[in-house]
C-alpha cells in the first residue's frame, strides 16, 4: 500500500464528486423548467390570451331572445335608467351571427325549443347563455307538459338569474358573474363539449 494512500481522502473525493454531479443535474432540471416558463412565446401567448379575454368580457353582445314577461325586465336593463351599455352589453343583435350571448328571458315551450337551439347553433364562437328568471331556469310555476323544465336541457347555461321576474339589477348582476367566468376562461359550452368528448372515448 503506498504511503500517501489515505482512506478518508478517497471517501471524501468520491462523495464530493457525487455531490457535484447531483448539483449539476438539479441545476440542469431547474434551468429547463424556468426556460419553459419564461420563453418569449409564453409571455406573448399569455398576454394575448389576457387581452382577448378582457375584450370578450367587456363586449358581450346579447342576441334578441325575449320569450315572455321576463323580457320586459331585460328591455328595461337596456333603458337609460339601468343602462346596460355601461358594461359593454348594449348591442342587442337581431342576428345570432353577430351575438355571443343568449339571454333566455321567459318560459320556453317544447315547440320553441328546436328554434332556440337553432339560434344558439348559429351564434358566433365563443358563446354563453344566461337563463333569466324562474321559468327559463327551471320551468317556474309552469310545471306542465308544454314547458321545458329548465333551458339547460336544450343549451348549456353559464349563469342562472333567479326571480319571477328578476329585476334589471339582477340581470346586470348575472352579466357581472358571466364576465368573471369569461375572465377566468370558463364556459359551460366548453365544459359540456369536454364531457361529451370524454364520454365518447
Ligand atoms: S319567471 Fe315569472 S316573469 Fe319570468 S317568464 Fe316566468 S312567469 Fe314570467
Amino acid at each position: 500500500m503506498p504511503d500517501d494512500y489515505n482512506i478518508d481522502d478517497q471517501v471524501l473525493t468520491t462523495r464530493l464528486s457525487t455531490m457535484i454531479k447531483w448539483a449539476e443535474q438539479q441545476h440542469a432540471k431547474l434551468k429547463h423548467s424556468v426556460d419553459g416558463l419564461i420563453t418569449a412565446d409564453n409571455i406573448v401567448g399569455n398576454t394575448v390570451t389576457a387581452v382577448e379575454r378582457w375584450a370578450q368580457r367587456n363586449s358581450v353582445f346579447p342576441a334578441l331572445f325575449g320569450l315572455a314577461c321576463c323580457a320586459i325586465e331585460m328591455m328595461a336593463a337596456g333603458g337609460s335608467h339601468f343602462d346596460i351599455s355601461r358594461f359593454g352589453s348594449e348591442v342587442f343583435r337581431a342576428s345570432p351571427r353577430q351575438a355571443d350571448l343568449m339571454i333566455v328571458a321567459g318560459r320556453v315551450s317544447w315547440k320553441m325549443a328546436p328554434v332556440l337551439r337553432q339560434i344558439y347553433d348559429q351564434m358566433a364562437e365563443p358563446k354563453w347563455v344566461i337563463a333569466m328568471g324562474a321559468c327559463a331556469s327551471s320551468g317556474g310555476v309552469f310545471n306542465n307538459y308544454a314547458i321545458v323544465q329548465g333551458v339547460d336541457r336544450i343549451v348549456p347555461v353559464d349563469v342562472y338569474v333567479p326571480g319571477c321576474p328578476p329585476r334589471p339589477e339582477l340581470l346586470l348582476n348575472g352579466i357581472f358573474l358571466l364576465q368573471e367566468k369569461i375572465g377566468r376562461g370558463e364556459s359551460a359550452r366548453e365544459t359540456a363539449l369536454a364531457a361529451a368528448a370524454g364520454a365518447a372515448v
